[in-house]
């Protein structure tokens, strides 16, 4: 599970003198189109590891860049093609670069680098071009040969190469201009087939019934350790001669040396051998050897072993995530998108997880859950602050700010888990936000903005840290309750678990006693930011007349328009006394989120959290449908126009992620490495060319 940017609370932070001299030191700017703005981030302490540290992170890094296409790949079976003949006419172009066309096309190609595909990374939805079809046509007809065709464009399951460029072409064109082929990459519309109408391509040619039937008839319910079934292949239709006959069967492709993706994964497995050559103990060693041979095999109980390890492994300076590992880009949950993240601990602001770590099970104790719920033990919540050297795949250029992992039920009970807060990305997002505007425009009042800026990057992480370390691993299944009971509001019912887990305990005096938070007023500061957010402002992140998707904005939605739906139920006793928690009030024809009593405002987190908590655990589908449904989903349309208008002023991008620091061994005269050299100038372009050539 991840935890991403959402509540935007960085952008909040106001522009200090302090700030800006630090910001002129390093540029996290890096470039800005459509809905995006592209940052870079520092790796601060690179420079002080040893060669042995450095040269392991740098092998490492190379794996990580090189699964890109597999993530392509899995996020729409005609992505590798378009993005490989965008660039090709990017780079052979010899009309005029200047025309509106060229410029459109131009952020159309940065769209698809920065979502892995065609299809937003964060909507899912299929991106719609500016330039005109002719433009394309013509553009394309010029720059690409046939050669180009025959060498690039083979499909995996294709034996042959894909017939001739004028019948390719325009099948691409189709795939590009129509919005009705491959509309949405991630169809979560309840009551529709949601395999046939999603665009993925983790399933070729079957139903969602049929995928069901599948994998239901592989799994044992009585089975207390079962592998992910499913989790690293693509289930497809093919055809088959029975009794003389044609007809169809279906099949798991499974991505592994030999199998599908093999190139890739050959690559990969190149990099891990050579890091693995170089790593710093003889647990980091095992990990990768498991690692490899479970991209060897493709064995899912193999992957098992690999994440028990890997989780156990607590005490290594260097860590990294590499594998397919989160199942977001699939409706059902099955298959699992390719990813990479290496990183090495931040030892100063890991003090702050050690101490959540060390008392979980006074978290776990003190809860507001029912006893029944709870876990006697919390085992093995570990977690750390990192700073990030190197993203791939589904974690670039998007980039999640926490981790926690494995995602495996079992082995979070039964061996715990590991969790991590991205410590150099949320202060690239921190530094590249201040001064824009955007508490001023949205906040009640001075006194959040002063408040915001006073405690906001600490509560966010603290928020953060106590979602992802204590959040996610606290409670328990009821016993024969499936992981899988809530079916597609199961993803957003666990991110609301986690984050009232880590909003109930903000407040809790227990953070200043245990140095974690500098007072009792501090908390209000994350209070009020998730409740505008979940209100009023994550809006700006949809298009009008569109619903709520993703996972963790649905959870935000939902607790926030839960809290206003009861913002009476502990506001006094006689209705002359009563002092709602929350309000939403009109000021000068404009809409703001005006906290009363953040007591009150406490309990109603704690209300819910004991509410959502039993959903999981008794695996009630019905509650999580209703709450999701009343609360997490639909935007009030005049609002929401509201919001987008007040946004659009600010000209502010509500998407950002990070390009990589480019890594360079330096040789002596006999060809051996003596250093790994770090490098911050590298452009988008730039690296995008680079990493699709390579
Ligand atoms: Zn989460």
């Amino acid at each position: 599970m991840r935890n991403i940017l959402l509540t935007s609370i960085a952008c909040f932070v106001i522009q200090t003198n302090i700030m800006a001299q630090k910001t002129t030191d390093f540029n996290y700017h890096v470039d800005r189109f459509a809905d995006i703005e592209v940052l870079r981030y520092q790796v601060p302490g690179f420079e002080k590891l040893s060669l042995q540290q450095k040269k392991y992170i740098y092998y490492l890094s190379q794996a990580a860049v090189a699964g890109r296409d597999i993530l392509f790949d899995q996020n729409n079976d005609y992505n590798l093609e378009i993005r490989k003949i965008l660039e090709t006419m990017y780079l052979n172009y010899k009309g005029d670069r200047t025309t509106e066309n060229f410029k459109q096309f131009e952020i159309y190609l940065k769209q698809v680098w920065f979502a892995n595909g065609i299809h937003h990374h964060y909507s899912t939805d299929k991106f719609v071009p500016k330039f005109s079809k002719e433009f394309f046509i013509e553009a394309s007809n010029a720059a690409i040969e046939e050669e180009f065709l025959l060498s690039n464009i083979v499909k995996p399951r294709f034996k042959e190469p894909m017939i001739t460029k004028r019948r390719f072409l325009y099948e691409i064109i189709s795939i590009i201009f129509d919005p009705t082929i491959y509309a949405k990459r991630v169809n979560q519309a309840i009551g529709e087939d949601l395999i046939r109408t999603s665009a993925n391509n983790y399933y070729f040619g079957v139903t969602q019934k049929q995928v069901e039937d599948f994998y239901n008839a592989k799994r044992n319910p009585k089975d207390k350790t079962p592998i992910s079934y499913g989790l690293n292949s693509q289930l497809s239709e093919y055809i088959v001669i029975k009794n003389g006959k044609y007809t169809t069967d279906i099949q798991e492709y499974v991505w592994k040396i030999g199998g599908m993706y093999s190139k890739e994964i050959e690559q990969i497995v190149f990099w891990l051998e050579k890091a693995k050559s170089v790593a710093e103990n003889d647990k980091q060693k095992e990990i990768i050897t498991l690692l490899i041979d479970f991209y060897t095999t493709g064995d899912l109980k193999t992957f098992d072993d690999y994440s028990i390890a890997w989780v156990k492994d607590t005490h290594s300076h260097i860590d990294f995530i590499n594998g397919f590992i989160e199942t977001y880009g699939d409706p059902l949950g099955i298959k699992a998108s390719w990813e990479s993240i290496v990183n090495f601990k931040n030892i100063e602001a890991s003090r702050r997880t050690e101490i959540m770590s060390a008392n979980a099970q006074w978290f776990e104790d003190n809860s507001p859950v029912d006893k029944r719920f709870k876990k006697d033990t919390v085992k093995g919540v570990s977690a750390k602050v990192i700073t990030v050297a190197m993203l791939g795949g589904d974690c670039y250029p998007a980039t999640p700010i926490g981790i926690n992992l494995p995602n495996s039920n079992w082995i979070r009970e039964m061996h715990g888990s590991k969790s991590v807060t991205i410590d150099n990305i949320t202060d690239a997002y921190d530094k590249a936000s201040q001064g824009t505007g955007f508490g001023e425009e949205f906040m009640y009042s001075q006194v959040e903005i002063d408040r915001r800026k006073k405690y906001g990057k600490l509560g966010d992480d603290l928020h953060t840290d106590l979602h992802e370390c204590l959040g996610h691993g606290s409670g328990k299944l009821l016993p024969g309750v499936s992981q899988d009971a809530l079916k597609a509001y199961g993803a957003p019912i666990e991110e609301a678990r986690a984050d009232l887990f880590a909003l109930y305990y903000l407040a809790d005096p227990k953070m200043v006693e245990l140095g974690l938070l500098p007072d009792n007023e501090a908390y209000k500061a994350e209070y009020y930011g998730y409740i505008m957010n979940g209100l009023l402002t994550q809006p700006i992140r949809i298009e009008l007349g569109k619903d709520i998707e993703q996972a963790h904005m649905r959870n935000r939605a939902m607790v926030a328009r839960w809290v206003l739906a009861n913002k009476n139920l502990f506001a006094g006793a006689s209705p002359s006394e009563t002092v709602p928690a929350v309000e939403m009030i009109q000021q000068n024809g404009k809409t703001f989120v005006k906290v009363n009593d953040y007591e009150q405002l406490r309990k109603l987190f704690g209300t819910l959290l004991t509410e959502i908590q039993r959903i999981k655990s008794e695996g009630d589908y019905e509650a999580a449908k209703k709450l999701i449904e009343t609360y997490g989903i639909k935007i009030d349309p005049k609002l929401h126009a509201e919001v987008l208008e007040r946004y659009k002023k600010l000209n502010l991008a509500p998407y950002k992620g990070f390009i990589n620091p480019v890594y360079t061994p330096v040789l002596n005269e006999k060809g051996e490495i003596i250093d790994i050299s770090i490098d911050y100038s590298e452009g988008y372009v730039e690296q995008m060319l680079r990493y699709g050539k390579n």
